[in-house]
């Protein structure tokens, strides 16, 4: 059978690229986005109760690497790059339909000058997410403590301390108002180490880049360090 679904909604979100989103929700709390409702689902009555809930499930479309299709084997980044296993032993974005889940924190509904909007916090999505569903999260049913977590059974740890240049560390003041969070989201989106796996233990000169918001960040890592050189508008 093959069906047709709807985009819901789309979302706005400070992750402008892949490289350096962190590989699942959670990971990076500081990263918050905007889902917003596109009509006919912008009406306040579909969010009716949803406050109530801390969490929600989200599912998206990959839209971004679909074109590239699927593989029945994937290497996992967590197995270091080199070993295959199914595509449906993992969270990969390659699969046969591109579909994404993850689950969010809800911190709020917005509505205003005719936008319905839900405000999330510690997402894993690019800028842009078309977002198929929302359900909200139910601890007794959606948490399982005991759960075997294979090859990923522990978040990944936070590999790197992230230090500021002076001149950085100036932009981040000037930008203060507009970005409040940003020394922060910059701190735990990097202390991830967003490299490929294979760069890491060994020495590395090359100079990083990772857009945030409208910002161009520049970076470089010395393990276990990573030093923030600039923080500049595109
Ligand atoms: N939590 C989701 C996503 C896991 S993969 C799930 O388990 O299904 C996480 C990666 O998805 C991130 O590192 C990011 O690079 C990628 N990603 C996020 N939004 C995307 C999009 N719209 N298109 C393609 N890749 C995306």
């Amino acid at each position: 059978m093959k069906f047709e679904i709807d985009t819901l909604g789309v979302i706005h979100s400070p992750y402008k690229e892949k490289f350096a989103i962190p590989r699942q929700p959670g990971l990076v709390k500081s990263a918050r986005a905007r889902l917003e409702l596109l009509p006919p689902y912008d009406q306040p009555d579909v969010l009716r109760g949803i406050e109530q809930f801390s969490h929600l499930w989200l599912s998206f479309v990959f839209h971004q690497t679909m074109a590239q299709g699927w593989h029945p084997t994937v290497r996992p980044p967590r197995l270091g790059g080199n070993e295959r296993v199914g595509v449906f032993a993992t969270r990969s974005t390659f699969r046969p339909n591109p579909l994404g889940l993850s689950v969010v924190e809800l911190l709020g509904v917005g509505r205003a000058r005719g936008k319905l909007w839900l405000e999330l916090g510690a997402v894993d999505l690019l800028d842009g997410t078309p977002i198929v569903d929302i359900k909200p999260y139910i601890p007794y049913a959606d948490s399982l403590p005991d759960a075997r977590g294979g090859f990923a059974p522990d978040a990944p740890q936070g590999l790197l301390s992230v230090h500021f240049t002076e001149q950085a560390r100036a932009a981040l003041s000037a930008l203060q108002q507009v970005h409040p969070e940003l020394e922060t989201l910059i701190a735990e989106v990097l202390a991830q180490d967003p490299r490929p796996t294979y760069k890491r233990g060994k020495a590395d000169e090359k100079l990083y880049g990772v857009r945030l918001f409208d910002l161009e960040v520049r970076f470089r890592i010395t393990e276990p360090e990573c030093e923030v050189l600039s923080i500049e508008a595109i």
